[in-house]
């Protein structure tokens, strides 16, 4: 692999970091493409350890003539298409953003591909998202799409617009149709790592409470590093296709505010469903868990969970992680985080620490 380059879009997000080292240890000559605002602190690659290996470019999604020209300083033989307005509550608040980055960025770099003629492959981050409200549980990558947000519509635009390049120009691209995967590098905005946080924090004295939206919807979670291991195997298939990478078991929020608790030494009983179930602490009967209508979706899903069968049998790839495994990953991560905050005396707030490391 050592003459092979990468370009990872979406460098200073959770699941680049933990590609960018996997392409490395193989010796691929890593590019981070980053859109130049916001958090320039390469938190998630620094806590890799890979920070001083991968060569950031400045290319933001939304902006044509700056991908072309990145495409053509770097050259690369893979682009790994992960950039995105990832939070599917901020899609509701800013659907025009989400639109015009993920739906329309990914255009943008296919266009770009197709313009200089560079024969790289190309690997759209694409979200499970895009089946929504589907009545078939699990999914395959035969079931019918039903997104139920501005965010699964601009993946599925991104997803059809990326297998249409594949059929028209013939571009290797492929897609990889991932379920919720988390990781200590989670930004704490996403509902695990709030939890995962939250618990650390209650635990260690640093926060009050927990205030969360629909508790009894149920995801198909996985870890972040098996994630990025099957994007790589999606990519290096010789034919372009597109695979679910899921684990096939489904848990609900409530079950994993449940585990994270427990995992920082708390237990949890459940009073009152719904708007207005609380979570007491077993050993205090103090209220740490209270659900809100402020964080409800304005359209929800259910639940949601993959077959990742086709990925299996094509790739060999499985998740390792479990899902108790991960929350508690999670959660010894965040405790070592809250220590350190009191240890420095900053304790006051829940999401006291902008960037965490
Ligand atoms: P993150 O949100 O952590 O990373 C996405 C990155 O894209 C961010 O660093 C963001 O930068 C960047 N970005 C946003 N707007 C632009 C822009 N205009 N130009 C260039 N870059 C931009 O996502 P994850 O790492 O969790 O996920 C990677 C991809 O996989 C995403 O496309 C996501 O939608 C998709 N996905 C993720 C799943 C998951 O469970 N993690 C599940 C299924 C799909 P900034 O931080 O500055 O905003």
């Amino acid at each position: 692999m050592a003459d092979k380059r990468a370009l990872i879009t979406g460098i200073r997000g959770q699941d680049a970091a933990y590609l960018a080292r996997l392409l490395l240890e193989e010796g691929c000559a890593v590019f981070g493409a980053d859109k130049k605002s916001g958090d320039t602190t390469y938190w998630r690659l620094k806590r890799m350890g890979v920070f001083d290996d991968v060569r950031v470019v400045y290319m933001d999604m939304t902006d044509q003539a700056n991908i072309i020209a990145t495409l053509e300083a770097v050259r690369p033989d893979e682009i790994y298409n992960l950039a995105a307005q990832s939070f599917v509550e901020n899609s509701f608040r800013q659907p025009l953003l989400t639109t015009d980055v993920n739906a329309a960025g990914t255009l943008r770099l296919l266009e770009a591909i197709r313009l200089t003629h560079l024969p790289a492959r190309f690997y759209q981050a694409s979200s499970s998202e895009m089946y929504g409200a589907s009545r078939e549980i699990p999914q395959t990558e035969l079931t019918p799409f039903y997104p139920r947000s501005p965010y699964g519509v601009s993946k599925l635009f991104a997803h059809w617009i990326t297998v249409n390049y594949r059929e028209s120009y013939t571009i290797h691209a492929c897609c990889g149709i991932l379920y919720n995967h988390e990781s200590p590098l989670r930004n704490p905005e996403f509902v695990t790592r709030k939890i995962t946080r939250a618990a650390a924090r209650i635990a260690r004295g640093l926060q009050d409470e927990l205030v969360m939206g629909n508790i009894d919807v149920r995801r198909d979670w996985g870890f972040a590093g098996d994630y990025a291991d099957g994007i790589r195997r999606i990519m290096r298939h010789p034919v372009p296709d597109d695979y679910i990478l899921a684990t096939g078991e489904s848990h609900s929020i409530r079950e994993f505010i449940d585990e994270a608790f427990a995992a920082a030494g708390i237990d949890i009983d459940w009073e009152g469903t719904g708007a207005s179930a609380r979570g007491v602490e077993r050993k205090t009967g103090r209220a740490i868990v209270r659900v809100s209508d402020e964080f409800f979706r304005p359209a929800d899903i259910a639940i949601v969970q993959g077959d990742a069968a086709k990925a299996r049998t094509v790739l060999g790839w499985e998740p390792r992680v479990a899902f108790r495994e991960l929350v508690r990953l999670m959660v010894e991560s965040d405790l070592r985080e809250a220590d350190e905050d009191r240890a420095q005396g900053d304790g006051t707030s829940g999401a006291s620490r902008p960037h965490p490391r």
